[in-house]
């Protein structure tokens, strides 16, 4: 089995590819939107340099070649998402050229990330096909990768070092993300177009490997085709053929000139969770897996394991709980109380809602409840060590008042405790 993807991730800037207008979320369809990105004649695209400084990073990050100056090109499609006929995309001016993942026993090739234009969005209703031009222009990065992927356990690897990756550098790719999935078990490659999010991708490729498997196990080829997931019923099912290459009449954009990316500085440093939990793994002899998984999608998990282990003496075992916790009932754990629930977790005290709210309160674990036998053994150690004390008492039972918060100050136990049962055993005493 053959799997190569092209993932569409949207990117996290305040407006869009070639114009002023915001990427916000708009309560209304068609607000956030002008001439440029409703692709009337005439309009000019002007482009957004932060995308670029974005895509340039994300293209460092997949260890990528990246292009000093780069171009872009019309793609040319009729479709009532794009009026102006044609979308901005990049091809042999794309930003990245040539990277690759490392998976744990295997690499995936990325033969290109450009960056291009989101189109309009489609609603259909009933007898009419509305449009939302909020969508159209949001800059997004076309992830290209080679077919790499052999396995389903492989993809699945691929997409979550993939989110973590992008997550470092601010790409959300849980937020929009749209993947063409081509699929060969045989000798024709079968493109799954337009999947959205992860679930769906490992959904699509395991029914399609499935579908392809029973038909080479009948003596025949899949054909060469484009087919589209059914998220409902979790199939694949055959659909319109799509222009091909040539049909795009892809040509040079002319309103846009070369590029160059070489003064964009790439701030985040490229993050490789897999590689720091590896280290703090093998330095506090923890267990990688565990610290993966909580610092893989979460910077403020990182920070605070980071703090915990370096900046209090706090057992790292006891880090590791705790942050556990804090995943399982949200982000209720800031660095200052991080060392509140490892203190409970020290107490062995079983950590729920009620516990997480204390923390958060900045309440500390309550002293130990002082059991009534330990009360009785220090007054009873008390009395026998000191036979003048029960001496004085007989003589005087005012004495009782020194005798109690001499045993109080001596044990640690509150007064009321040592007075609620002085009497009875200084009863055996006197006898
Ligand atoms: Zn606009």
């Amino acid at each position: 089995m053959k799997i190569g993807l092209e993932v569409h991730v949207a990117l996290p800037t305040h407006s869009k590819l070639f114009c002023s207008c915001s990427t916000e979320d708009a309560d209304q369809p068609n607000t956030n939107i002008c001439p440029i990105c409703m692709g009337f004649p005439g309009s000019k695209p002007s482009l957004n340099k932060e995308a670029v400084r974005i895509a340039k990073s994300v293209s460092k990050a997949l260890n990528c070649k990246i292009n000093q100056s780069i171009s872009f090109v019309r793609k040319t499609y009729f479709y009532p998402d794009l009026p102006k006929s044609f979308q901005i995309t990049q091809l042999a001016g794309s930003i990245g050229i040539g990277g690759e993942i490392k998976l744990s026993s295997s690499t995936v090739r990325i033969r290109r990330i450009q960056i291009e234009e989101d189109p309009a969005r489609i609603i259909r209703e009933s007898k009419y096909t509305l449009l939302d031009f909020n969508r159209s222009g949001i800059p997004l990065i076309e992830i290209v990768t080679d077919p790499d992927i052999t396995s389903e356990d492989q993809l699945r690897e691929f997409l979550s070092v993939l989110r973590s990756i992008l997550y470092y550098i601010g790409v959300d790719i849980d937020k929009e993300m749209k993947a063409d999935l081509n699929i060969s078990l045989g000798e024709n490659r079968v493109e799954i177009k337009n999947v959205t999010g992860i679930k769906n991708l490992i959904d699509a490729s395991r029914y399609e490997t499935k579908r392809q498997g029973e038909i080479i196990k009948s003596g025949r080829q899949p054909e060469k085709e484009t087919r589209s997931y059914e998220e409902a019923s979790q199939t694949t099912v055959s659909s319109r053929e799509k222009e091909t290459d040539e049909e795009y009449g892809y040509i040079y954009e002319p309103d846009l000139t070369d590029f160059s990316v070489s003064g964009l500085e790439i701030k985040e440093d490229v993050f490789d969770a897999r590689q720091i939990s590896r280290e703090i793994a093998d330095k506090y002899s923890l267990d990688y897996k565990t610290i993966l998984e909580l610092i893989a999608l979460d910077k403020d998990a990182l920070n605070l394991l980071k703090h915990g282990l370096e900046k209090t003496n706090l057992k790292p075992d006891l880090v590791l709980n705790a942050l556990e916790a804090k995943k399982r009932f949200g982000n209720a754990v800031n660095e200052k109380s991080l060392v509140l629930l490892a203190g409970y977790i020290e107490k062995g005290i079983q950590i729920d809602r009620e516990i997480i709210k204390k923390v958060e309160n900045g309440i500390p674990p309550a002293e130990d409840v002082i059991s009534d036998e330990k009360i009785d053994d220090s007054i009873e150690k008390e009395l026998s060590s000191s036979p003048d004390l029960v001496e004085r008492y007989k003589k005087n039972p005012k004495v009782v008042d020194f005798i109690v918060s001499t045993i109080s100050k001596k044990y640690g136990i509150p007064q009321k405790k040592v007075a609620v049962r002085i009497k009875d055993i200084l009863a055996k005493y006197i006898k």
